[in-house]
Parts: structure tokens; sequence; C-alpha cells
């Protein structure tokens, strides 16, 4: 009861002079219900919230850190970066340290540019599709989430799934007038839609696994023949692997099934859990770019300091320790043990999951949200949002997290039954 008192007013004080008390709208628990948990601290895999609460995180800030929280190595680069200065304006050799090792892991980029953040990314990556092709049309995926830049908040998944805002106010219908929304996985309506548009159609932008609504997987081939279709048509193919860069594998989504677009975008793992992103692609596109070319792109505070040590520091350690299989093992096993309780006392819930990825869903959700929150869990707050598993998420934590799921589905298969 303390607890929730602590959560309510920390949130109505919050609102008083932010909207909604929260600074993106999934973060607010609508969701779920209830109220967010205002956290303070967090090392490793645990979250500490105001109230003092410790929790195991599984949303770690939406997937942005793949080695936890505080990682001790990445917290002692922070340190040294931090006292040769905030911020430049001007080039420095980390960008150029960064950019090498994304373009030595990502097959498709050849020179990538940094941003502050992936909405940014993947705004840059498509005005440079449509200036390359000299088209304007773009397919973007039902369900796909690519940020909040006004063309692509169209079926969007995130916050607007969960919200159930199909489209969002503030977008003249004009500014959406080129965006064609396509089904995922469904290869005979894309043909259709790109051979009724290809005349004026610069790019297809996917989340090569959509995260954002569910963890949905491409059907067997499904990549493939969205490449096949850019290079016939002549039409950019984007990747936007905001969440799966560095995080299905190595390299990437693209690495992971073995299928190269045009152009990439990244964000969330490549800034280490500071704000960061980054689009990249072939040397042909990219050096359309101003100041070699004449497609404006630019940011006040691009290629920070900060955030790009954060992640010189991740994707070193990433490459050093290529922890994709043990990671993808982990993820199984605490997938198996939530499949098997939900059996176990007959709770309705379906999960999908790849390499380090889960998604949880059910029609009890909030009550299994809000029964594993109790027990200690976090997991992101929507069975709409992906969840995600740590290097440092240890045998105990999923220990524990599968003990808690224990508990709380035999509490609601009890209920249902009786
Ligand atoms: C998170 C995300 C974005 C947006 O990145 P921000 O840094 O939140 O602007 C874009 N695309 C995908 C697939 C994402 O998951």
């Amino acid at each position: 009861m303390a607890v929730l008192n602590l959560a309510k007013n920390l949130l109505i004080e919050a609102k008083k002079y932010i909207p909604g008390g929260i600074n993106s709208p999934v973060r607010s628990f609508k969701a779920v219900g209830g109220y967010p948990i205002f956290f303070n601290k967090a090392v490793g895999s645990k979250f500490y919230g105001e109230c003092g609460r410790e929790f195991i995180d599984y949303c770690l800030s939406w997937g942005a850190l793949i080695l936890g929280h505080a990682y001790p190595k990445v917290i002692d680069s922070l340190e040294k970066a931090i006292k040769k200065g905030t911020s430049f304006g001007a080039p420095t050799i980390l960008e150029t340290e960064l950019a090498k090792l994304i373009v030595e892991a990502v097959p498709s980029i050849e020179q990538v540019r940094l941003t502050n953040s992936g909405t940014e990314a993947v705004m840059s990556a498509v005005r440079l599709a449509r200036a390359y092709t000299g088209k304007n049309k773009i397919i973007k995926f039902d369900g796909s989430y690519h940020g909040h830049a006004d063309y692509l908040l169209v079926k969007g998944g995130s916050g607007q799934a969960t919200l159930g805002i199909p489209d969002t106010k503030g977008v003249p219908r004009d500014f959406t007038k080129h965006t064609i929304v396509a089904p995922f996985n469904d290869m005979k309506k894309l043909k259709a839609a790109v051979k009724e548009h290809q005349k004026d159609l610069a790019a297809i932008i996917v989340e090569p696994v959509e995260a954002n609504y569910g963890v949905i997987l491409p059907k067997q081939g499904f990549l493939e023949s969205l490449r096949q279709l850019a290079d016939k048509y002549n039409i950019v193919l984007i990747f936007d692997e905001v969440i799966t860069g560095f995080r299905l594998s190595y390299g990437g989504a693209q690495g992971y099934f073995n299928v190269t677009p045009d152009l990439t975008c990244l964000g969330k793992i490549i800034g280490g859990g500071l704000p960061i992103g980054a689009f990249g692609g072939k040397r042909e596109i990219m050096r359309l770019l101003a100041p070699e070319g004449d497609v404006y792109q630019a940011g006040t505070l691009s290629g920070n300091p900060i955030a790009v040590t954060a992640g010189i520091t991740t994707l070193k350690e990433l490459k050093k320790m290529n922890p994709y299989e043990v990671l993808q093992k982990k993820t199984q096993e605490l997938c198996d043990g939530i499949r098997l309780n939900a059996q176990k006392y007959g709770v309705d819930v379906k999960i999908n999951h790849i390499a380090s990825m889960f998604s949880l869903s059910s029609n009890l959700f909030k009550k299994v949200y809000h029964g594993l929150l109790k027990e200690g869990v976090y997991l992101s707050p929507s069975e709409f949002e992906s969840n995600f598993l740590s290097t440092v998420h240890a045998r105990d934590d999923i220990e524990k997290t599968l003990k808690a799921v224990d508990k709380v589905f035999s509490a609601l298969g009890g209920s249902a039954s009786g």
C-alpha cells in the first residue's frame, strides 16, 4: 500500500509539470494500469525504485542495455570522457572509431552518419532514399514502428498500437500521402502494392523482426523477397535495425538472416544507454549527404563525445565477448519455463522470441504484469513491446523469474478455474 501511494504521489507531482508525468508514452503504464514505478538506480540486471524495491529488469531501456545497467567498463570510459568536456560541435576521432566499428560489423554499411535518436536516423535514411531514387513514395509495414516522424506515424506499433491510436492528431493528411502501408509477411499484397506504385516508389522500410507489436518474426523468404523486389524496381531497401542492430547478432538482423539492405538505421545499443542513432549504407548513396551532396542532414549534438564513448565501449565488449549464442540459450530457457508454467496452470500466454528478445501476450496481461511486478520482475509495460536479456542476466535471475512466474500463474490458473 505504501509503495502504491508513493508511485501515485510521484506521478501526481510529475503530472503538474510534465504532460502525463512521463517523457515517452509507453512508460506511463497506461497499457497495464496502475502507476509507473519511478526508478533512481540500476546495476547489472537490477532496477531500484524510489520505493526502495529491487526488480529484475527485462525492459533494459527498451533494449539499449545489452550489457546490463551501469556496466563497469562503460561507466569507467564515461568518467574519463566526461572530464575532457561534454560536447565539442566539431569532429573528434571518437566518431571515426565508432563509425569504423559499425562499418566493420554491419554488412550493408560502408559509411555511416550519427544522429541523436533512432527517429532522426530513420527520417534521414528516408530522405536520402528519396533523393537517390528521385521518387517520393515509401512502403512501410503494418505494426512497424519507425520513430515519431509525421509521415511514419501510420499504423505504427509501440505506443500507437498500445494506446490504440491508428494515426495521430496533428499530422496533416497531405503529410502521409506518400506512405503506403502493407501487411507484414504477406508477399502477395506487397508485390501488388509495389507494382501499383513502382514508378514513384523510393523505398521499402522494414523492421526485419517487428519488435514493437509483439515480437513478430519474418516468414521464411520474406526478407529475401524484399531484396529481390527492391532490385527489380530500383527501390531502396531500408532495414530499421534500431532494435535488432547488435541485438540479433553482431551484424544485426542482416547478419542473422543473411539479407543485405541498401540502408540501415541503428540506435539503442550503439549508444550504450546514452542518446544516439545512426544511419548508413552503400557509399554510393551516403555520398549524397551534405556537404558532399545536396541532401541536408545535421545535428548540434550529433556525434556527442559522451554518447559515442559509451557506444565504442559497448561495441568493443560485444565484439570481444561474442555473447549471442549464450544470450539465445538463456532466453530460450526463460521462455520455455514460462510456457511450461502457462501449460501447467492453464493460463493463456503466448510467447514469441528470437535471440535475446521476447514478447509475452495474454488475455490476462494486466494481471500477469502486476503479479510479476509484485514479485520483483519488471517487464516492458505493454504486451506489444519486446523484452530483453542482457549479458549480465544470470542463471539466478532466470530461476527467480520462473519462481515468480510459477507463483503468479498458479494464482491466476486457480482463479480462472474456480
Ligand atoms: C526505438 C525505435 C525507433 C526510434 O528510436 P528513438 O531513439 O526512440 O527515436 C525507431 N525504430 C525502431 C525499430 C525502434 O525500436
